[in-house]
This record gives structure tokens, sequence and C-alpha cells, in this order.
């Protein structure tokens, strides 16, 4: 395990969440839960042991229940939405989100999971153009994000 202290906060500032992430478990989901409270194709998570996450303010906690019954608490900003983790009932293991986080650009997921609901077009992504900022600025690399 390597592990790696991340620190971030909800787009408002209402909530901060500091994490010790093990960077050999932070995955890419494409399940359809995660395209839906997302809004978008997938979400990353790290895997983060209840003892190694703090906390400061009061997410609010959607429970989604499973068709097996079983209940897991989806944490968001209740002022700005932001999404911040899902966790088992008993808040043994958070999967944090790590779009939040400073460091999300060094939380390179291991692997993907979910495939079977993965948009076909998430494979295809960097053969279309890539733009510096918005539609009509400059094209640009897609690894390094300068300009061509
Ligand atoms: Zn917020
Ligand atoms: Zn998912």
């Amino acid at each position: 395990m390597s592990s790696k202290q991340v620190h971030g906060r909800c787009h408002c500032g209402q909530i901060e969440i500091s994490a010790t992430v093990d960077t050999d478990k932070v995955m890419a989901c494409h399940c359809s839960d995660c395209q839906t409270f997302s809004g978008a194709p997938y979400r990353a998570v790290a895997m983060v042991p209840a003892a190694g996450i703090r906390i400061q303010g009061e997410p609010r906690e959607y429970v989604k229940v499973a068709d097996s019954g079983n209940k897991r608490f989806q944490a968001f900003c209740p002022n700005c939405g932001t999404q911040l983790y899902a966790a088992d009932a008993e808040k043994t293991i958070y999967n944090v989100r790590t779009g939040f986080l400073d460091a999300h650009g060094d939380l390179h997921p291991v692997k993907h999971i979910f495939g079977q609901s993965a948009v076909s077009w998430v494979h295809d992504l960097s053969e279309t153009p890539w733009h510096e900022t918005g539609p009509n600025s400059v094209l640009c690399d897609p690894k390094t994000g300068q300009p061509k």
C-alpha cells in the first residue's frame, strides 16, 4: 500500500475533508448509480477506512437502498451539492469522490469497475478535439492541457 494524505473542500467551502488515501485502491466507477448521482459518465473514488478520514462540517447523507436491502450513504454538501463520499451502513469504509480533492490529478485510477454500464465513447476521449478552455479556445494536448 502506498498512502497519500489528501485534503479537499466542497465548492462553497462549508465542508472540508482530510483523508489518508491508499493510492493502490483508486478506481473509476462506471455504474449507473454513479452516472445518475454525478450527472457525469463515471466517478473516480478512493477507498478510505473510517480511521483515516476527518470531516469538518455536516454533509447531507442520502440513503440508497439496494435491491439486496443493503443501505449505503451517499454524502454531499447540503448547500452547493458537491459529492463527497459513499459509505456502508456501519461506516467502516468511505469511498471518497476524488474530484473535490486538491490532489485529484495525482490519484490515477488503478482499475475501472462496472464496465458493463460504461458509456462506449469513454474509450475515445483522447481522439476527439480538446480545447484549452471553452469550445472556441485553442486546441490543446489532451495529456498536458498545453496548446498545440
Ligand atoms: Zn458546499
Ligand atoms: Zn459506481
